[in-house]
């Protein structure tokens, strides 16, 4: 399901990074340490009034060493760009600065609804110092407190006012839905355009329902696919692009409307830190993964390199160990055949049920094979029965005698059992502990 999306921008120290924690804050559940990727969020999911929406705080993408001015303006473009409603963060202790009025310029040109929340207001005593803010040209400033969270719902009463009635966009049930992720100039758009060209497709192009968003869709072996967020691959030139946080931001804004997502690497540069990042995001997503190494054509290679380069990704990629790769070249259209026959499958396996009693045989199988450990002391942990509760991706909760028993070894331990007995090539799986006698 697509999701409406808030941007957060103003000044440094007005209190964007505070705002956007509360907003997004408790909801964020993080299962693994990936590196890189639990550090420094800018983009995460919130809910309101029962409707989930996603938040960007744009003050969190920094360029190099460029001047403040010149990093706002850009902050403002990436919000213009990406989301349905901008919150602009003044301080009503300051009162209204030069830079507010230079952020507001750019956002009054855009026609994107901006709504104005003056900040640090923490009593009912400080609230005339929304007057100033008037002039911004937004209309009704409000007053809040990012830190005690005074006035922050009336705030998203009125962001939720603007969201256009279509935000909460169905996704098809029988369309798969990819995205094709990556750091820049890794050959995304090569690759899409060359899949696109290989297949005999039907394709259709459809405006994003809210943003400017152009998804593409088509037909190949009687399945229909649906690339999503294209035009975010094409569009070119602009210095924020290559900035290493938007495009992260981009890779997670299209991962989260997909089933399965393409993790491109540039088979000629190697693995570098943001494809781990991208990765992580991948997995963390908990969508079906595929990665496509690329530029295969331009490689100097024997008869070892492709597996040097198979351990290699396992090596810098393990927590995606489930995930297929495929060597391919965008330009001579190399094995660009085999793509689709591999997100279907990876498709198929994300969505797998498996029957009970099938998989209470591989639980019962796999503690007698390698019974539950025992400290010294500890209750020992006694696995009763095991159900599978999800699909997309497979989950399946175990019934103990206590959950704090089942530790990370040998919850790993009965992971890798059920994937030893299903083929979930390319999904990922989870594993929850109940408590059960
Ligand atoms: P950002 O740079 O815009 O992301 O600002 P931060 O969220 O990092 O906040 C800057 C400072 O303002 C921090 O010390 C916050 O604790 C403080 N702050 C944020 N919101 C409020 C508020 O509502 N009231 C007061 N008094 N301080 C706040
Ligand atoms: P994106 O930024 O990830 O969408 O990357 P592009 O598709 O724009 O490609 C970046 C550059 O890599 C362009 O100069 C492409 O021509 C080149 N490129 C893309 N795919 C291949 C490939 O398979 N082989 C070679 N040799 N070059 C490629």
């Amino acid at each position: 399901m697509s999701k409406p999306v808030v941007a957060i921008v103003g000044r440094p120290n007005v209190g964007k990074s505070t705002i956007f924690n509360r907003f997004v804050g408790e909801r964020i559940a993080i299962v693994e340490d990936i590196p890189g990727v639990t550090r420094d969020r800018i983009y995460g999911e919130a809910e309101w009034l029962n409707h989930m929406f996603n938040v960007i705080d744009t003050g969190g993408i920094m360029i190099g060493d460029e001047p403040l001015s010149e990093q706002m303006r850009v902050q403002a473009e990436i919000a213009i760009e990406e989301a349905d409603v901008i919150i602009l963060i003044v301080n009503g202790r300051d009162g209204l600065t030069a830079a507010d009025e230079d952020v507001s310029k750019i956002l009054l040109r855009s026609n994107k609804p901006v709504i104005v929340g003056v900040n640090k207001v923490d009593n009912l005593e400080m609230e005339e110092q929304i007057y100033d803010f008037y002039s911004l040209g937004f209309g009704q400033p409000f007053p809040i407190s990012g830190s005690h969270g005074r006035g922050t719902g009336d705030l998203l009463d009125e962001v939720f006012n603007h969201f256009p009635s279509d935000a909460w966009d169905e996704i098809e049930p029988d369309t798969i839905h990819f995205a094709v992720v990556g750091r820049p100039n890794v050959g995304k758009s090569s690759l899409v355009n060359s899949i696109l060209g290989e297949e005999r497709v039907i394709v259709s192009e459809r405006a994003g329902t809210t943003r400017d968003a152009i998804d593409t869709s088509f037909v190949s072996d009687k399945q229909k696919y649906r690339i999503v967020d294209t035009a975010g691959m094409r569009k070119r030139g602009k210095i924020y692009e290559n900035t290493e946080k938007y495009s992260v931001l981009r890779a997670m804004r299209a991962l989260e409307r997909a089933n399965v997502v393409l993790v491109v690497l540039d088979g000629e540069e190697g693995i570098i830190e943001q494809d781990k990042k991208v990765a992580g995001y991948a997995h963390e997503s908990g969508r079906g993964v595929v990665i496509v190494v690329n530029k295969w054509d331009a490689v100097e290679k024997d008869d070892r390199t492709m597996n040097e380069f198979t351990e290699r990704i396992r090596e810098e990629f393990s927590f995606i160990a489930y995930a297929p790769i495929i060597f391919v070249s965008a330009k001579t259209k190399q094995r660009v055949q085999k793509v689709l026959p591999v997100v279907k499958l990876v498709s198929d396996n994300h969505q797998m049920r498996m029957p009970t009693h099938v998989i209470n045989d591989v639980i019962m199988d796999a503690v007698a094979m390698n019974p539950t450990p025992t400290a010294s002391g500890m209750k020992r942990l006694r696995i009763n029965y095991a159900t599978q509760v999800a699909v997309a991706p497979p989950t399946f909760v175990v019934f103990v005698n206590d959950p704090e028993l089942l530790h990370f070894s040998y919850r790993r331990y009965l992971e890798n059992k059920l994937r030893e007995a299903f083929s979930l090539e390319g999904s990922p799986l989870k594993v929850i502990a109940r408590r059960k006698n």
